[in-house]
């Protein structure tokens, strides 16, 4: 068993999967649909969809956002969001189902598509494209303020002016900005967390106040990361597969769950804290708080970092050693003891600087009174 993160997939591993179920489902035409968890479906309407979709031919497959999309012929799009443990696969409709499929497309070549979940959390939907290559409109759910994807990171039209152009029109912190879909679309939890610390950027850094460089490098480090996740199939993440097998995207990851790890690029260990309910992996020596964020980023950390005991400590001891917890003490810059260090150092230089000065008075008195 490879070794697994413990994340639900996002842009490079749902593409993957896009990119793997094309050849297996263009051209099939879809005969019907079971269903067993009705909940999988958006609209919780199995009659009407059923209907949208039988007698219809899959033209291709792509991706939005971290959802896997299913081209039909009449313009309609089958979405389909995997969350945690969503996984899809084509096998012969003889083949035996197990509890664990939700939903079953049956094509008229006697195979079926089915999508195996099991949390549950799978969403299918149907929409609709604006014409060819358009957007997609309806049935995409999300959560209950959702007013449609941002941009696509790897799309060759989207470039850093844009971007840094959304950044200032936000007022949060960088990294719910950076897993907000309506901000861009794809990025969740590992890329986040990875693409901060390429920009040495902090994920408490409020996102509108980056200046052109900061927003330039975010960029590159988002479009690099995703970039390179995409070629190496994505990262191998709990309960996730893609159709012709997993990612090795894990190997190259450098903070994502390595709390207490040397960072790679000064060795200062890896910080864990939990922002928005996520857990969120950097280096507080080279991702530095400005200090002007310090004091809104102390009381977020304050409500959110679980302490060992505390109402989350049980379930985060449960996930195991990958999931070590460092105190939130150092979160936002040096720790007390290295800032004990430091305050040391200070003090002995005011001390040396005030005996020189002394020295310098002394001798200087001793210079008049010469004359
Ligand atoms: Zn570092």
């Amino acid at each position: 068993m490879p070794y697994r993160l413990d994340a639900m997939p996002e842009l490079p591993e749902v593409e993957t999967v896009a990119r793997d179920l094309r050849p297996l489902v263009s051209g099939a035409t879809i005969a019907g649909v079971r269903c067993s968890w009705l909940r999988t479906l958006r609209s919780g309407d199995l009659d009407a969809f059923t209907a949208g979709v039988v007698g219809r031919t899959i033209r291709g497959t792509s991706r939005r956002a971290k959802l896997v999309v299913l081209d039909l012929d009449d313009g309609g799009a089958i979405t389909i969001h995997l969350k945690m443990t969503g996984q899809l696969f084509v096998v012969p409709a003889a083949d035996p189902d197990d509890p664990y499929v939700r939903l079953a497309i049956a094509f008229d070549d006697g195979r079926e598509l089915r999508f195996r979940d099991i949390r549950k959390f799978g969403r299918v939907g149907l929409a609709r494209r604006d014409g060819p290559g358009g957007e997609l409109r309806g049935e995409l759910g999300g959560p209950r303020t959702f007013r449609g994807f941002g941009p696509e990171p790897l799309d060759g039209s989207f470039g850093p002016r844009a971007f840094r152009a959304r950044l200032l029109a936000r007022r949060g912190r960088l990294k719910p900005t950076l897993m907000d879909q309506g901000f861009l679309a794809g990025v969740g939890n590992i890329y986040a967390d990875e693409a901060l610390w390429t920009a040495r950027l902090h994920p408490l850094r409020t996102a509108g106040t980056l200046r052109p460089g900061d927003a330039g490098r975010l960029f590159r480090a988002v479009r690099g990361i995703l970039a390179e996740a995409v070629e190496r199939r994505g990262s191998s993440v709990d309960d996730y597969t893609a159709p012709e097998g997993d990612g090795s995207m894990q190997e190259r990851l450098l903070v994502y769950q390595r709390a207490g790890q040397p960072c790679p690029r000064c060795g200062c260990p890896i910080r864990r804290i939990v922002v928005g309910g996520r857990a969120t992996h950097f280096c507080s020596w080279c991702q530095r708080l400005p200090a002007a964020d310090r004091a809104a980023a102390a009381a977020i950390l304050r409500a959110m970092t679980p302490r060992p005991g505390g109402a989350h400590g049980g379930a985060t001891a449960r996930r195991g050693p990958r999931w070590t917890e460092l105190e939130g003490d150092g979160a936002l810059g040096r720790t007390r003891d290295e800032a004990h260090a430091a305050g040391e150092r200070a003090r002995l230089r005011v001390e040396r600087s005030r005996h020189a000065a002394a020295i310098r008075r002394a001798a200087a008195r001793g210079r008049s009174e010469a004359t």
